[in-house]
């Protein structure tokens, strides 16, 4: 029962003759720190344990073979001898027992580590799958439909928020190398001096339609989330409105790149820098926290899996203003975010830390939302402007003007 045979021998087999050293029979492994077979293996622990002593019949000098190792115990246990075979090896039963015991306790540890590991229920696998297929059915990643909005201009005088934009050079300064060779013009597109004081704003037309797609697809979205279309229409209409801006923010950085700070959606007209935005009246109040918070998620390379939890678990905020069934929006919440704890456990390698940093991102992206929110009712405050916005976007963002 109790073999000697150690891992570190499965180096040697490799490279060694299967041969027994005794009797040249197949052999099975290391007995007793030599290579040989089951049946001298046998021989040579009786022999010990019996402290038996033998005499060869003949001249002493008999040559073991397979077929003739029964008939001299003497010869044979002096080759076992002789290949370097020690009693030293052979445990006594109660180390027998012993090393029975350890086996039997790891095997039981290993049992209990299975049982104990996190892993996905068949409920919380489907719900992953029906994210992931939401997101695939509302987010397009070849752009095509941009093509349909109202053209990106990007002429015109550069507003006086985007020639403060060189002030954000700091922030790549500051933290890692991805930035170090970004290109000097990343903040700025045009000349940075002018008197306008911001009443054109030429991006407003592209990107009013560009935010009014994003948040149908939004929609699309979150009514694909298991358990949202069962609840009230003004509990869905209140988490919409809330989180929209916020959703937006996270699956934008799909299209968000390290190396040039500028989201890409596909052709050159396409492309926003930090200027296209703030030619579509918004400031650096926002966009500097912005661009961090998209290089801080970026750089926390997400699984798609994860992406799209945490757009859910962002959607379905139970603490958000004109929310009813607190209770209902909490515990689906919760589910969510078990599931994404379960699966970051589960599939994402040195991933202790993930779940917590993407808490962080949701806190950050409320006071985005609140400074976008103050941006929003300033610019939609003035008619010339509001009227460049879509029937959604005053819908979901609010009109001031009514
Ligand atoms: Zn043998
Ligand atoms: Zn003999």
């Amino acid at each position: 029962m109790a073999s000697t045979t150690t891992l570190a021998n499965d180096e040697f087999d490799r490279n060694m003759p299967r041969i027994c050293g005794v009797c040249g029979d197949k052999a099975s492994g290391f007995h007793f720190n030599a290579m040989t077979c089951e049946g001298c293996k046998g021989f040579f622990r009786r022999s010990m344990k019996r402290k038996a002593s033998f005499t060869c019949p003949f001249n002493g000098s008999c040559t073991i073979t397979k077929d003739n190792r029964r008939h001299c115990q003497a010869c044979r246990l002096k080759r076992c001898v002789d290949i370097g075979m020690m009693k030293e090896f052979i445990l006594t039963d109660e180390e027998v027992q012993r090393k029975k015991d350890l086996i039997q306790r790891r095997k039981d540890e290993e049992a209990q580590r299975e049982a104990q590991r996190p892993r996905l229920s068949e409920e919380q696998s489907q719900v992953i799958a029906t994210l992931v297929e939401a997101h695939h059915k509302t987010y397009d990643d070849s752009y095509s439909d941009f093509n349909r909005f109202r053209p990106p201009v990007r002429e015109g005088p550069v507003t006086r928020s985007a020639s403060r934009a060189a002030s954000l050079h700091s922030l790549s300064d500051a933290s890692s190398d991805s930035f170090s060779h970004s290109p000097e013009n990343v903040w700025q597109g045009g000349s940075p001096d002018s008197d306008d004081d911001g009443s054109k704003l030429s991006m407003l037309p592209h990107l009013a339609d560009l935010v009014s797609y994003s948040i149908q697809k939004v929609i699309g979205f979150a009514k694909m989330i298991p358990g949202f279309r069962e609840l009230t229409a003004e509990d869905q209409i209140a988490l919409l409105k809330s989180s929209a801006i916020e959703v937006i923010m996270l699956r934008s950085n799909q299209s968000f790149n390290l190396e040039d700070m500028s989201w890409s959606c596909g052709g050159p007209d396409f492309k926003y820098c930090v200027n296209d935005v703030t030619k579509a009246g918004h400031t650096l109040e926002l966009l500097e926290p912005l661009v961090k918070f998209q290089v801080g998620l970026k750089k926390l390379n997400l699984h798609e899996e994860e992406h799209v939890l945490l757009m859910a678990i962002c959607l379905l905020s139970p603490d958000r203003p004109g929310v009813q069934d607190h209770g209902r929006i909490e515990t689906l919440q919760d589910h969510l975010s078990e599931t994404l704890q379960a699966y970051i456990q589960l599939h994402h390698p040195g991933g202790r830390l993930v779940y917590a940093k993407m808490i962080q991102k949701l806190a950050d992206l409320r006071s985005l939302n609140e400074e976008h929110s103050k941006q929003y009712r300033s610019l939609s405050f003035q008619p010339e402007h509001s009227m460049q916005l879509t029937p959604l976007v005053l819908e979901v963002f609010g009109s001031e003007v009514s």
